[in-house]
């Protein structure tokens, strides 16, 4: 690869790291006044961001890489992966008109607004005229992008790329089947929610030095990397050696901090796993946003909320608090973390529960962008399906369709990438255990080592070498399926309960 294009994807990913360390800094650190400020600061990075990406001699140099004279044959199969990724970012980002990207920001900060205001009057209608006017843009933003004639298909590839709706529906529709009774099942045990998180008190500075204890076990290196507090736990990387994660810390809730910090080192560690030689390249990338989530929740469910990890660190988190959890064993606590109820609240929902929230939204947004659902009528056919589901009806709309602050962005396509993330999760999990038979004994004594190594080598060195879903099949022996993740909740959850579960 000639040393000019080399350079300027050097160059592209230097600013990517910057304004992740801008955004990270406005999320932990910010003084109050700097705010209008910082988000001039970061709409001027990523405006020479874009302008350097649509740059005419930058698809210039990709169309010579990647053709037949020069380039492809004299060079390595990682350059011509590099050249294959940024040739399609840049055509993604080529085809919205600029005229298009402002619109879209500018409708953005409405909708933000909107949706906050919305909430303080508990009513959808005052956020509805600027959710149309961005579900407009996005549809224009889709035809610009290009599809065949499913406009969800061209959103989608900005966070799943290769994820197609009709690949995707199918595998969510059979998991919602078989969920919808499970979680049936599960309820009518009518088991309480646990003692110990029912308003006993957690020191938080215990809760700090416990969340660092977790990091350090599972292998995220705090000299690559730092965890510092905000609202809402985030994962930025600016670099495989200089990764940021956040966690919170509420007094009567330590799940939140020990769960928060596990699901953000997996995401953590996925950004620390980068192969050297890729850095700075298009390859020093997640293939998609489903399987970075599969990442998080590999780490924060099927090892965090399994009985192996806590046969080692339970000791450690009862010494820690001793009277919250005085009356509370390993079985106790495990079948505590794993409590499963039906909830209205998505961020809260446990891993029973959790992809039923994520198919209503996909269904919801497939719907609205198909034209087949008028925005008016989101807030009675999202109470609806919550009904059918969860068997639930929210009091109001700030616990319904206004709890997500993703379509006030305006960012249709993003929640099922939630629901790969915990396919993904169960099918590397299930590989792992096939490759690693000891790993459950190995996690019992506290070595995550076994586990990390696999997934560093199998998943994380490989960076976007692949596509999300042919990265997995080259890992499991097959893409993506329900079939891993509905086996792990039967066994799972079927021991906690005492139930045969089907489905
Ligand atoms: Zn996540």
């Amino acid at each position: 690869m000639d040393t000019w294009l080399r350079s300027r994807m050097h160059e592209l990913s230097d600013l990517h790291g910057v304004i992740n360390l801008a955004a990270w800094d406005r999320e932990v650190y910010l003084p109050s006044k700097a705010a209008p400020a910082r988000a001039q600061q970061l709409s001027t990075l990523h405006a020479l961001h874009h302008e350097r990406l649509v740059d005419p001699r930058l698809g210039d140099a990709l169309a010579h890489a990647a053709g037949p004279g020069a380039g492809a044959g004299s060079m390595t199969p990682d350059e011509q992966a590099m050249v294959r990724v940024l040739t399609r970012e840049r055509e993604r980002a080529v085809r919205v008109p600029a005229r298009l990207v402002t619109a879209l920001a500018a409708a953005q900060g409405e909708g933000i607004q909107a949706w906050r205001e919305a909430r303080e009057a508990r009513s959808f209608a005052r956020f509805q005229p600027a959710l149309s006017a961005l579900l407009a843009l996005r549809r224009e933003q889709a035809d610009a992008q290009g599809h065949d004639g499913e406009r969800y298909d061209a959103l989608l590839e900005g966070f799943e790329p290769g994820m197609r709706v009709q690949r995707l529906t199918p595998v969510l529709t059979a998991l919602r089947d078989a969920l919808i009774p499970m979680v049936g099942a599960l309820a009518s045990v009518r088991r309480p929610p646990p003692a110990f998180l029912d308003g006993r008190a957690y020191d938080t500075d215990r809760q700090w030095r416990f969340t660092m204890r977790l990091l350090e076990a599972v292998g995220f290196d705090l000299e690559a990397g730092r965890q510092d507090l905000s609202i809402h736990p985030f994962t930025n990387a600016l670099h495989a050696q200089d990764v940021r994660l956040t966690t919170r810390l509420d007094a009567k809730h330590p799940l939140s901090a020990l769960f928060g910090t596990l699901h953000e080192a997996g995401h953590g560690l996925y950004e620390q796993g980068f192969a050297p030689e890729h850095q700075r390249t298009p390859l020093a990338a997640v293939p998609s946003m489903g399987l970075h989530e599969s990442q998080s929740r590999l780490w924060e469910n099927l090892v965090g909320r399994g009985r192996p990890f806590w046969v080692h660190h339970f000791p450690a988190l009862k010494e820690a608090f001793p009277q919250a959890l005085a009356d509370v064993d390993l079985d106790g606590f495990h079948a505590g973390i794993n409590h499963v109820a039906p909830s209205l609240i998505r961020v809260e929902a446990d891993e029973v529960t959790y992809n039923l929230h994520i198919v209503l939204r996909y269904e919801l947004e497939l719907a609205l962008l198909r034209d087949e659902l008028p925005v008016s009528e989101l807030p009675s056919a999202w109470n609806e399906r919550m009904r059918r589901y969860l068997g639930l009806t929210p009091p109001d709309d700030t616990q319904g369709v206004l709890q997500d602050i993703h379509w006030a962005w305006g960012e249709w396509g993003y929640f099922p990438t939630y629901a790969l993330g915990n396919l993904y999760a169960a099918s590397l999990h299930a590989a792992a255990q096939r490759a690693l038979p000891e790993l459950d004994a190995h996690l019992a004594k506290g070595d995550t080592s076994p586990l990390r190594g696999w997934l560093r080598v199998q998943l994380h060195s490989q960076g976007f070498r692949l596509p999300a879903e042919e990265r997995v099949r080259a890992i499991t022996g097959e893409g993506l399926t329900d079939r891993d993740f509905l086996q792990h909740l039967r066994a799972k959850y079927g021991a906690l309960y005492g139930l045969t579960l089907k489905g």
